[in-house]
């Protein structure tokens, strides 16, 4: 779940609140049905069938957020199916027994169906919704309209007339605002990718890929607002200006981007690269303590000075590593880093210093 934008976190709420709402319904619905004199068949069934149902897919989506889409696709499978079953079983039983009256038995569920087709609409993206809708309205609708159809005396009186409403016209109208929200959704997602684009250019760097200076600044201020163990390791190339002046600014870029790259795939989930200026940057990693800062900056170290850059040939990297102390302020943390880095460039280069 940590990985998850807020939107998603949003609909993962969402998606679990609905489902318990549900199976409290399902729950209250069983309850007030076996109190009933003369309960329905369908009634003992469906309710209590839907709230565990709906427990179970709560549960899996609980266990694998990730099956998410899945567990809203057999939500709907599930409302659809409690639905239409009720609606073919009596208008079947109705039409059956002519002193049977549909208007008379059957149950006031019509707005659970405008509620379902709603909510189709609202969370799934209009292409999936459409047949979804489609299919949730022609299971219900086929059995009560025909009936209604066929049965003039039920049509005219007011319960019939308000079923007819309900399973036709109110749905037609749903059907209808369907390019409405497809074009408001599609505005809205456009409008969270230019966002994310926008925040993306923000907070990276265009010549590494990696976090710059702002972008490493949040980071490194969500550090230290966390109170969480973690160290920083200020690295900085060995003579790069010399690449710059032997091989050009282009050649020197290159080398920018590929140094950029070997020390991130040298580093773990917790560890973060932050382009801190020219050639110099700054790693955070986050959760480890004193000893394990020099160990990390060394394998970075060895990750530069064990490869070969095209077309230069060997590259070192100098650096000083430092962990957070009770009483730091971010402004301290790194400048004991620099003053640790400055001293591995006075001791020759190519080391790691400890503060
Ligand atoms: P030292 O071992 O003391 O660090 O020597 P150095 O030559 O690496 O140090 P110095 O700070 O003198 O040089 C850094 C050079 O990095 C100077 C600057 O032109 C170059 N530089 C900074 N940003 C970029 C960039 O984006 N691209 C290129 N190609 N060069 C850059
Ligand atoms: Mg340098
Ligand atoms: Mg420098």
């Amino acid at each position: 779940m940590q990985n998850q934008s807020i939107d998603e976190r949003a609909f993962y709420r969402g998606v679990l609140a609905l489902l318990a709402l549900t199976a409290f319904i399902g729950i209250a619905a069983s309850v007030l049905h076996y109190l009933e004199p003369e309960p329905e068949l369908m009634d003992l069934v469906i309710p209590p069938s839907v709230a565990l149902a709906n427990l179970a897919l709560a549960i899996w989506l609980r266990r694998r957020p990730k099956n998410i889409l899945r567990v809203v696709y057999c939500a709907f499978g599930v409302a659809i199916a409690a639905l239409s079953l009720p609606a073919w079983y009596y208008s079947l039983h109705a039409a059956q027994a002519p002193d049977i009256l549909l208007i008379d038995i059957f149950p006031p569920i019509s707005s659970f169906l405008i509620i379902l087709i709603v909510l189709v609409m609202v969370m799934l993206p209009p292409r999936r919704a459409f047949p979804i809708m489609i299919a949730a309205w022609v299971l219900n609708a086929v059995p009560i309209l025909s009936y209604l159809l066929t049965h003039k005396e039920e049509l005219w009186a007011p319960r019939g007339q308000e079923m007819f409403m309900s399973y036709g016209l109110a749905i037609l109208l749903l059907l209808v605002l369907l390019p409405f929200q497809h074009r408001a959704r599609l505005q809205l997602e456009r409008l969270q990718n230019d966002n994310s684009h926008m925040h993306n250019l923000a907070e990276r760097d265009a010549l590494t890929g990696q976090y710059n200076r702002w972008g490493g600044q949040q980071l490194l201020d969500d550090f230290m607002r966390s109170e969480t163990h973690g160290s920083i390791i200020m690295l900085d190339i060995d003579y790069f200006k010399l690449i710059n002046d032997t091989h050009g600014h282009l050649i020197g870029d290159s080398v920018l981007h590929e140094f950029a790259a070997r020390v991130s795939g040298a580093l773990r989930s917790d560890g973060h690269l932050i382009r801190w200026g020219g050639e110099e940057f700054l790693v955070l990693v986050i959760g480890i303590a004193e000893r394990d800062a020099f160990r990390v900056a060394n394998r970075l170290r060895h990750a530069i000075n064990g490869g070969f850059f095209h077309p230069v040939g060997k590259l070192t990297a100098s650096g000083g590593a430092t962990s957070r102390r009770d009483d730091d302020t971010l402004e301290s943390l790194i400048a004991r880093a620099d003053k640790a880095l400055y001293e591995a460039k006075l001791k020759g280069r190519d080391q790691i210093v400890c503060d």
